[in-house]
């Protein structure tokens, strides 16, 4: 069933394998591509592959860098002895935003889902407890309010605590369900502030 040439039926099929991309939007976002001037395309894709190329995990914290350290983990001005555990980038950007955090992050890139399929060994857990035979007060606890994020939460709780290291959950200032990467800044930082022992 090919409408247009095959090489924009590839192009749409490539798209529509991006998150949150259905057919409808892969076919919007190729025909935009199409009408795109061609150095714009090739800035586009040349980004791509850059990014591809030269962003790797922070050796710390597990966010994308194209250096050995983060400059979150790089810098002396941050209190390394507070560690937040988000479960993307894109929630250690929200945090962040807010510029009234000093610790240092930890990226699990995903959370725990026995739905699907997603266990302790499939997140960067393993990296968080290695980090902890340092000096650490404390690991803050942020992962999104959701039965994933709660489950993943309660899993660091067991794991650390035994460590004496204190283990808190930002505030339930964040509604249910709710990604951090979509909540303002104001309610991230009274949820933060807010934060309670596990
Ligand atoms: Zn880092």
């Amino acid at each position: 069933m090919e409408f247009y040439s095959s090489q924009i039926t590839n192009l749409v099929e490539q798209l529509s394998k991006l998150p949150g991309i259905g057919a409808k939007s892969a076919q919007r976002l190729a025909f935009h591509i199409i009408n795109m001037p061609k150095e714009q395309v090739v800035t586009l894709t040349a980004a791509i592959t850059d990014a591809k190329a030269r962003v790797r995990y922070c050796k710390e914290c597990c966010t994308y860098t194209d250096n050995e350290l983060c400059p979150i983990c790089a810098s002396p001005k941050r209190n390394h002895k507070y560690i937040m555990v988000v479960e993307t980038p894109g929630n250690l950007a929200a945090y962040e935003k807010t510029g009234k955090y000093e610790g240092v992050y930890h990226v699990l890139h995903g959370a725990i889902s026995p739905m699907a399929g997603t266990g302790p060994d499939d997140i960067r857990l393993r990296e968080l407890m290695a980090r902890l035979n340092g000096d650490v007060d404390e690991v803050i606890v942020a992962t999104n309010k959701n039965l994933e994020g709660d489950t993943t939460a309660t899993y660091i709780s067991k794991l650390v605590k035994p460590l004496g290291i204190k283990v808190s959950r930002i505030a339930s200032g964040v509604p249910a369900g709710g990604d951090l990467e979509y909540i303002d800044e104001v309610t991230l930082y009274r949820a933060l502030e807010g934060r309670t022992d596990m």
